[in-house]
């Protein structure tokens, strides 16, 4: 059985951590690999690693970083079946959405190849006689990303694109349930020929993060994960001086107006819903009716929900994955039944699911909750499995009123034919990713990947314009030139 080794100035080095968790197919239920728990020591290895390069890399030509990133977009490009299976075997996602998952990584590192126009910063000529004020940007050293398992290959490329472009070295961090996918990244980006120590990653859990944010070489940190862990790391984080940016957990809210077109509506929320096996941080995982469309939709997304074909992810004619472990199988199906407990009507039940030929996986097969009471656990908790649940709205202004007493704040939809209604949505619900007639509000590499609420601690988002003010600091520069002293040439 294979043990994952960290990527530290160059090399693959075996963790000074003794102790190693067990990476798991989650289809079969069966130990794929073994990653170490890691330690403080691979943490400083990286980060003196990283700083070392740092003074040489930020001296390089933004036109010259860019060429690695074309190039490491070249052979990611190139490579996309055999990443994508590995990131399916791993994290249960199926082929198809892994491969997706390529497309929005690759996205980031077409946008990040921008960098020599996006670091470009304000000029004024002339504040007084003879003198101009001027903003530069830098980078900050050393930056570092922590990941949660649900996009093994595109969530740290949200950073670390950016932060390298920029002229900051970097450590990524995957996490400890799918650290096979980077792995093998790390293994592809060695033909990039990058001077050591650019680009470093370093595996395991708590310890691992709780190292990076404690290290005085790390002042710029990236974290997407639970709400619980992001708090912790922007707490952390903070307290030790460091820039944060931290993306949270969430609950999304679908809005469906009694005008919605209803075909499209009910393919586009049954796809976010159940989508990954309903582990992604923009899935829909609460429908509100809206008045009339309280009577037939229900029945119309049950339809479509048990045409979902749930099994093995390489499987080509499957639509949905396990859930990435034994315990969130247990958790999510507890979430179930403490929802029927309370009152919600069991209108699709995907518990108990058998796949042929996978009996140990941990499947879970398409779920609705209707009538779910707003105060019921189902209702409050992020579930974070293919359960979606369904509350009912008199008016807009009711169910915009239930979206922003809820704690989380990433993404809100709404499915209507008018253009009132859409507007009105886009300007009271408080989410930071908003679909109109869309049903995963994920936006492009150019746009920040918001978030509000507890769905994010810090200012500036990753992605885009946001990724590049967070990897550099603004140095502001005045100037005197006196005319008379060139009278003297
Ligand atoms: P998680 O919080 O358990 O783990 C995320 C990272 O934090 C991992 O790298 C892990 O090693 C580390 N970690 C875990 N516990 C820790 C602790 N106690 N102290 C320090 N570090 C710790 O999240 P997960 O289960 O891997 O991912 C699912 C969560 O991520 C969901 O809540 C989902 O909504 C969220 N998510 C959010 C976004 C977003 O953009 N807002 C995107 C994807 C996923």
């Amino acid at each position: 059985m294979t043990t994952l080794k960290n990527y530290i100035n160059g090399k693959w080095v075996e963790s000074k951590s003794l102790s190693t968790t067990d990476v798991i197919n989650p289809a079969t239920g069966l130990t794929i690999a073994k990653v170490p728990e890691g330690c403080r020591e691979d943490i400083s290895d990286a980060a003196e690693a990283a700083n070392e390069a740092a003074i040489q890399w930020r001296n390089t030509p933004a036109t010259q970083r860019i060429q690695y990133l074309f190039k490491m977009k070249q052979i990611l490009e190139a490579s996309t079946d055999q990443i994508a299976e590995i990131c399916t075997r791993e994290c249960g996602k199926t082929y198809g959405e892994s491969k997706a998952e390529m497309v929005r990584a690759l996205e980031n590192i077409e946008v990040a190849c921008g960098i020599p126009t996006l670091m470009q910063s304000a000029f004024s000529e002339d504040i007084a006689t003879g003198v101009d004020e001027f903003m530069i940007r830098q980078p900050l050293g050393v930056g570092a990303s922590i990941s949660p398992f649900n996009f093994p290959i595109m969530i740290p490329f949200w950073f670390m694109p950016y932060a390298i472009a920029c002229g900051n070295t970097y450590i990524v961090k995957p996490s400890e349930k799918v650290p096979m996918t980077m792995t093998k990244i790390f293994e592809l980006f060695e033909s990039l020929n990058l001077p050591k120590g650019v680009l470093n990653m370093v595996h395991g859990g708590r310890e691992t993060v709780d190292a990076i944010l404690a290290h005085p070489f790390i002042p710029a940190i990236s974290f997407v994960g639970s709400t619980a862990v992001a708090k912790h790391v922007y707490q952390t984080g903070s307290v030790n001086g460091k820039r944060v940016q931290a993306q949270g957990g969430a609950k999304n809210a679908v809005v469906v107006m009694p005008d919605a077109d209803e075909d499209t509506t009910v393919r586009i929320i049954i796809d976010s819903a159940f989508g990954c096996a309903g582990q992604r941080c923009l899935a829909a995982s609460v429908v509100i009716t809206v008045g009339e469309s309280s009577k037939a939709f229900p029945s119309k997304l049950i339809e479509m929900a048990k045409n979902k074909k749930t099994g093995y992810g390489m499987a080509s004619d499957v639509d949905m994955g396990p859930v990435i472990t034994k315990e969130s199988k247990e958790r999510i199906e507890s979430l179930i039944q403490k929802g029927i407990d309370e009152g919600a009507d069991l209108l699709l039940d995907g518990r108990d699911l058998a796949v042929p030929g996978f009996e140990e996986g941990y499947f879970i097969g398409p779920t609705i909750l209707g009538n779910v009471s707003t105060t019921s656990q189902a209702y409050t908790t992020e579930i974070f499995g293919p359960v979606l649940c369904i509350v009912q709205a008199e008016t807009l202004d009711d169910a915009i009123e239930m979206i922003n007493k809820n704690r989380y704040g990433n993404s809100a939809c709404i499915f209507t034919r008018s253009g009132a209604a859409a507007r009105k949505f886009r300007h009271n619900a408080l989410a930071g990713n908003i679909g109109i007639n869309i049903g995963v509000a994920a936006p492009m590499a150019f746009f920040p990947f918001s978030g509000w609420k507890e769905s994010f601690f810090g200012d500036l988002h990753g992605q885009s314009s946001h990724a590049v003010e967070f990897y550099t600091q603004t140095k502001v520069v005045i100037e005197r030139w006196n005319d008379e002293w060139t009278r003297k040439f």
